[in-house]
């Protein structure tokens, strides 16, 4: 399947990708996974976009699509994609438009994963993942805690909390969200590849797209 996973931090967009690569080997492409990676690698990349992501603020728009570019060609997409945290403003829509446009791919749909911003807050100051960067796997300390506290269930390595989720960087991420991405509901909408799902359970989500693709 080819989707894009759109909604609000921690509106679950990482959990429903793993949920769905499972289904039929689509690929998750996160932005933000390959942003945190270049990060702690230190690459010119990583140091250009780790103020802007510790503060909350979207990473240029010319960095995100220069790893798209290249990202979409690899061969793992072959067997499909699911965007997760990009497209995040109306140009790099129009930008993905183009590119997909190009390389003749067709879009499934874009996913908006609704979900009330008060159970935003509580999901990502409690989220917790894991720091080694080819595992990344999401914890809550409510709702999935790991076995041993602090301690990765799958690989063994430490679970953090993200730099970007402390309560300020979190409340000015839902504002940037609201200023810069929600718009991008309308221009699916528009172009008539939305599915507006109720995303308080990722199950619902994820039968939802399964109804949708015809899994
Ligand atoms: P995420 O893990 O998707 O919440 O992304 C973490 C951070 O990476 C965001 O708060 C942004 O600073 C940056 N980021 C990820 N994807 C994008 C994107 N498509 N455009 C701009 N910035 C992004």
């Amino acid at each position: 399947m080819r989707l894009i996973l759109l909604g609000a931090p921690g509106a679950g967009k990482g959990t429903v990708a793993k949920m769905l690569t499972a289904l039929d080997g689509s690929v998750q492409i996160s932005t933000g996974d390959i942003l945190r990676g270049a990060v702690k690698e230190g690459t010119e990349l990583g140091k250009k976009a780790k103020g802007f992501m510790d503060a909350g603020d979207l990473v240029p728009d010319d960095l995100i699509l220069d790893i798209m570019g290249e990202r979409l060609l690899e061969d793992d997409c072959k067997a499909g994609f699911l965007l997760d945290g990009f497209p995040r403003t109306i140009p790099q829509a129009e930008a993905l438009k183009g590119m997909l446009s190009k390389l003749g791919i067709e879009l499934d749909a874009a996913v908006n994963l609704d979900v009330a911003r008060e159970i935003i807050l509580d999901r990502l100051t409690t989220r917790r993942t894991c720091s080694n960067s080819a595992c990344q796997e999401i914890y809550n300390t409510k709702s999935k805690p790991s076995k041993v506290e602090g301690v990765c269930d799958k690989c063994g390595s430490p679970t953090i909390q993200r730099d970007d989720e402390t309560e300020e960087a979190i409340s000015k991420r839902l504002d940037t969200f609201n200023e810069q991405t929600a718009p991008l509901v309308g221009f699916y909408k528009q172009e008539g590849l939305l599915l507006d799902v109720n995303a308080t359970s990722s199950d619902t989500v994820v039968a939802a797209i399964k109804a949708k693709v015809g899994l």
